[in-house]
């Protein structure tokens, strides 16, 4: 099989995760177990995730001029990704997430963007060899707007397909135009509600919200339903993909690999339903392993886990 090329436009963080019994409330100290520090940031993430998946990744992204963004720019070359459109910034600390991590798997995150909050259209504008010559462009909410649009005017310009994971959904919703230059769009609930002004609870609130999606112009729509699994939605029906039945213990990424696993399988030719039931077997790996990146399944993962299921 051809080797899917990918451009994947985001964020880089470092994560620091504490394991707590529980989350602490406001003001509560909750003395932790274990502390790891990751790699994440949602767009980094994604393109280590895809890479392990046997996708070919240009990741474009701006991290400090600092031991951090240096550690990040090495990892990022151990997987393989081409970061030559990942730029070292002098004037701004590369990007951390302080993360808590709870007995079963639920989390409460801080993040301090830093670099990331400098990514520029013109950063993107760069990247435009990567780009026209992608399967899949894939983007996030973690970096400027104009970064966003600007991978999606370019991807759409050079008939490249488009998946933004649109995480985190800003209250607002997001802009009409730049809906419109969406192929494919994965919300989870809490995206899906803040996009649509609804209120998503059942899975017929996600179907609808979906449908109004696929109104503003984006061609499918895969709504991330957690322990539930998928709900696919695009011109040709709705499918319910359920979720796979695993011991999850991290949820930090899972939706940051079923992206990854959406996009790749979207650049192997595969179709939306497939391409999401490719997806959610990735996620149920990586929640199944702390931390976002050290935690993302490689493809010979994933065709273990599908044979043993
Ligand atoms: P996010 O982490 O972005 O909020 P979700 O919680 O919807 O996204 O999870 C993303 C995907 O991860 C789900 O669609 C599913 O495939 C997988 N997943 C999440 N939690 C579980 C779980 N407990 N068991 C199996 N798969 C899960």
């Amino acid at each position: 099989m051809s080797r899917p090329n990918l451009v994947v436009v985001g964020s880089s963080n470092t994560d620091m995760v504490v394991k707590v019994s529980h989350l602490p409330a406001p003001g509560e100290t909750v003395l932790g177990g274990e502390f790891v520090t990751a790699g994440g940031g949602k767009g980094a993430n994604q393109a280590v995730a895809a890479a392990r998946l046997g996708a070919a990744v240009t990741f474009v992204a701006r991290v400090g001029a600092d031991a951090l963004g240096s550690a990040a720019l090495s990892a990022f070359g151990a997987e393989g990704i081409d970061t030559r459109y990942v730029s070292v910034d002098p004037g701004a600390p590369s990007g951390v997430a302080l993360i808590f991590v709870d007995d079963e798997g639920e989390n409460m995150i801080a993040v301090a963007p830093g670099a990331n909050a400098r990514l520029r259209a013109e950063d993107v504008v760069s990247a435009e060899a990567p780009l026209s010559a992608a399967r899949v462009l894939v983007t996030q909410l973690e970096v400027p707007l104009e970064a966003v649009f600007a991978a999606l005017r370019a991807a759409r310009a050079s008939g490249v397909t488009s998946l933004l994971n649109p995480a985190p959904a800003p209250a607002e919703g997001l802009p009409s135009d730049l809906l419109a230059l969406v192929d494919i769009i994965n919300p989870n609930r809490t995206e899906l509600s803040r996009l649509t002004g609804r209120a998503v609870a059942s899975l017929a609130d996600s179907e609808e919200a979906a449908r109004a999606l696929l109104d503003s112009g984006t061609r499918g729509v895969v709504v991330t339903l957690g322990a539930e699994g998928a709900l696919v939605v695009d011109a040709t029906g709705v499918e319910h993909v359920s979720a796979y039945r695993v011991r999850a213990i991290d949820a930090t990424g899972a939706g940051d690999a079923f992206t990854a696993g959406l996009a790749v399988a979207t650049a192997r030719g595969a179709t939306l339903q497939a391409a999401a039931r490719y997806a959610n077997a990735v996620a149920a790996l990586a929640t199944t392993r702390l931390g976002a990146q050290p935690g993302m399944p490689t493809s010979a993962d994933v065709e273990r886990f599908l044979a043993s299921t």
